[in-house]
C-alpha cells in the first residue's frame, strides 16, 4: 500500500488549519493521523481548571444572549454555516487526517454542518409554543420556552464535526451557549470549528463567549460533567462513557442527553431486491471502516436465500480498495488505532469460538496504520460477541425462518440505535415499523442502517441512550418549558373549582 509520507501529512494539516484562521498550538497533548499512525503535532492541553474556567465564560454570556431574539442568535449561524461552505474542504481534510474518513466521507461530514445550520436559522422562527384552552374564563393557558444554559458538549472521535454541529448550532438558535470538549483523537478539527465559529460571531458582533473549546481527554470531560454551571450535558460515546456520565450529571439534578453506541440489525427477507440490498448492506457495514455508531454489523437473513446473499455480498468485499483515505477510488480507510484493530481480531476469535466461520476478510493490509479488510462472518446463531458493540467492520451472518423470530433476534441486544428491513413485502415492511416491530430510535425500509439526514431526529433507545438530536423537534432538550396562566378578567376563580374563602 502506497502511503503518504508523514511530513506531508503533517504540512497538510497545518495549511488547512491556517487557512481556517487558527493558530498553530503546542503543548503536551499529541494529534496524530491515522492514516499512518504517526504524530501531526502537539498542541494544548486543558487543566480541570481551565474547563472551570470556560463554563463560567459560557455563563457570563449566556447572561446576554439569553435576551438576544432568536431570529438575531439565527444570523450567527447563519454565517457560520457560510463560513463551513468555504472551508468545506478544508475541515474535510482535517477530518479525514484525524479521522481517517475517505474524502467523499468527509465532504459529507461536513456538509451535514452547513445543512444543519440551514435548519437552524429556519428553527430560530420556529420554537413554537402552544396555547391551550383555559378552564376558567378570562383566563389564558399556554407554554413558553427559554434558553437553558450552559450546554456542554462531549463528543467522540467518529464524527469529529457533525455532532458538533448538530448541538452547537441548534443550542446557539435556542439561546444556549456552548462548551465543548471534542474527542482528544480529533483536537485539530475541532480547533478550526472553534476558530471558524468565533469569526462567526465577530462578523455579527456577537459575544464570543458564547463559544468555549476545551481540550483533553476522560478527566476534562468529567470536569465538565461535574461543574453545576452546566444546564446540559450532551454527551456522544461508548456506552461505557455514558454509564460514567449520566449518573453523575443526575446527581446534581443535570440534563442529559445520551448519544451512545449502537449495535444495528438489517432484516433481509425472502422477496428483498438483493441487487439494492447488497450495496445498502456493503455501505453500512464496511463504509467509514466499520466506525459509525450506525454501521451495520448484524445481519438477519431468511435461511432461503442466505447462499446467495452470503455470496454476493462477499464478492462485493473482495473489489473494496482498502488503503489511503485520500485516494480516489478507496473506499476504506485505517481504523482510529491500535486498539480498534486488536478489539476487531479478539472479536474474531470470540465468533469463530462459538462456531462462526470467517466468509472473508478481518486481516491486516500493509504494515504501516491499521487497516483491515471488512470481515463478513457466519454464526450458528446470535452469540454473546453479537450483543456487544466492536467499533470496526464486522458483519455477523445469522439466518431465520419465521418472520417473527427475525425481530425477536433483531431486537434481543442491548443497544437501540439504527435498523432497517430489506423487503417487498408491504406487510413484513410495515410490522418492522410497528409497536411490535424494531425496538430502535430509528428503523428504515430499503436502506442500509446509516446515512441518516438531518431533517429527522437521530438517537435510539436502551444502552444506546434515549437522547435525541438534529432535526423535528430535537431543540427542546435544548430549552426549558414554562407554563403560564394569565388572568385578564376581575375574579379569582380556582382550578377545579375549589372554593377558598
Ligand atoms: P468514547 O466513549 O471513548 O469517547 C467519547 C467522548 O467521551 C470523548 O470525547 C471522551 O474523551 C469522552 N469521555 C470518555 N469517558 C468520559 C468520562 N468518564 N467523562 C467524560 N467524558 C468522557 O467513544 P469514541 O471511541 O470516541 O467513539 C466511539 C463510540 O461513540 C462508539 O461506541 C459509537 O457508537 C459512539 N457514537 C455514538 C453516536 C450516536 O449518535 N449515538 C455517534 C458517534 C459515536
Amino acid at each position: 500500500m502506497n502511503l503518504p509520507d508523514p511530513s506531508a501529512l503533517a504540512e497538510r494539516a497545518h495549511s488547512a488549519l491556517a487557512r481556517c484562521g487558527a493558530e498553530w498550538p503546542t503543548g503536551n497533548l499529541t494529534a496524530r493521523t491515522p492514516i499512518t499512525g504517526t504524530e501531526i503535532r502537539t498542541l494544548e492541553q486543558h487543566s480541570a481548571d481551565d474547563v472551570n474556567g470556560a463554563v463560567a465564560a459560557a455563563h457570563d454570556a449566556f447572561g446576554d444572549w439569553r435576551t438576544v431574539p432568536a431570529p438575531i442568535r439565527g444570523a450567527v449561524v447563519r454565517q457560520l454555516g457560510r463560513l463551513l461552505s468555504e472551508h468545506k474542504t478544508d475541515l474535510a481534510e482535517l477530518v479525514t487526517l484525524e479521522a481517517g474518513k475517505i474524502s467523499s466521507e468527509a465532504l459529507g461530514e461536513v456538509q451535514e454542518m452547513i445543512d444543519i445550520c440551514e435548519f437552524a436559522v429556519g428553527l430560530s422562527r420556529q420554537l413554537y409554543g402552544r396555547t391551550m384552552p383555559s378552564e376558567r374564563p378570562g383566563h389564558r393557558l399556554m407554554e413558553t420556552w427559554h434558553p437553558i444554559g450552559v450546554v456542554g458538549v462531549i463528543s467522540a472521535f467518529n464524527f469529529p464535526v457533525a455532532v458538533w454541529s448538530w448541538n452547537t448550532a441548534i443550542a446557539l438558535v435556542c439561546g444556549d451557549t456552548v462548551v465543548w470538549k471534542p474527542s482528544e483523537t480529533t483536537p485539530l478539527t475541532a480547533l478550526a470549528c472553534h476558530t471558524l465559529l468565533r469569526r462567526a460571531l465577530a462578523d455579527c458582533d456577537a459575544p464570543r463567549g458564547v463559544h468555549q473549546l476545551v481540550i483533553g481527554g476522560r478527566d476534562v470531560g468529567a470536569a465538565l460533567v461535574d461543574n453545576p454551571q452546566v444546564a446540559l450535558v450532551s454527551a456522544t460515546g461508548s456506552v461505557r462513557m455514558g454509564r460514567e456520565v449520566a449518573p453523575r450529571v443526575a446527581a446534581r439534578f443535570g440534563r442529559s442527553l445520551l448519544e451512545l453506541g449502537g449495535n444495528n440489525g438489517a432484516v433481509v427477507t425472502p422477496s428483498a431486491d438483493l441487487d439494492l440490498a447488497v450495496r445498502g448492506i456493503v455501505f453500512s457495514a464496511a463504509g467509514t471502516a466499520g466506525q459509525r455508531c450506525t454501521s451495520l454489523r448484524r445481519l438477519i437473513v431468511h435461511e432461503s436465500i442466505a447462499d446467495e446473499l452470503v455470496a454476493r455480498i462477499s464478492a462485493a468485499y473482495a473489489q473494496l480498495q482498502v488503503g489511503n483515505p485520500f485516494d480516489d477510488g478507496v473506499l476504506v480507510g485505517p481504523l482510529i488505532n491500535d486498539a480498534a484493530f486488536e478489539a476487531m481480531q479478539s472479536a474474531l476469535t470470540a465468533a469463530q469460538s462459538s462456531g462462526g466461520t470467517v466468509v472473508c476478510g478481518g486481516e491486516r493490509v500493509g504494515d504501516t496504520g491499521c487497516y483491515v479488510r471488512p470481515a463478513l462472518v457466519r454464526m450458528p446463531k446470535q452469540s454473546e460477541i453479537m450483543h456487544t458493540e466492536t467499533f470496526a467492520p464486522i458483519l455477523y451472518v445469522v439466518t431465520y425462518n419465521e418472520f417473527d423470530d427475525a425481530i425477536a433476534l433483531h431486537n434481543a441486544v442491548p443497544q437501540g440505535l439504527s435498523s432497517s428491513i430489506f423487503t417487498l413485502d408491504q406487510r413484513e415492511a410495515e410490522r418492522f415499523l410497528a409497536a411490535d416491530g424494531s425496538d430502535c430510535g430509528i428503523a428504515n425500509v430499503n436502506i442500509g442502517t446509516s446515512g441518516a439526514e438531518i431533517g429527522g431526529a437521530f438517537g435510539g433507545e436502551k444502552d444506546t441512550g434515549g437522547g435525541r438530536e438534529s432535526g423535528s423537534d430535537a431543540w427542546k432538550a435544548y430549552m426549558r418549558r414554562a407554563t403560564n396562566t394569565i388572568n385578564y378578567s376581575d375574579q379569582l376563580p380556582l382550578a377545579q373549582g375549589v372554593e377558598f374563602g
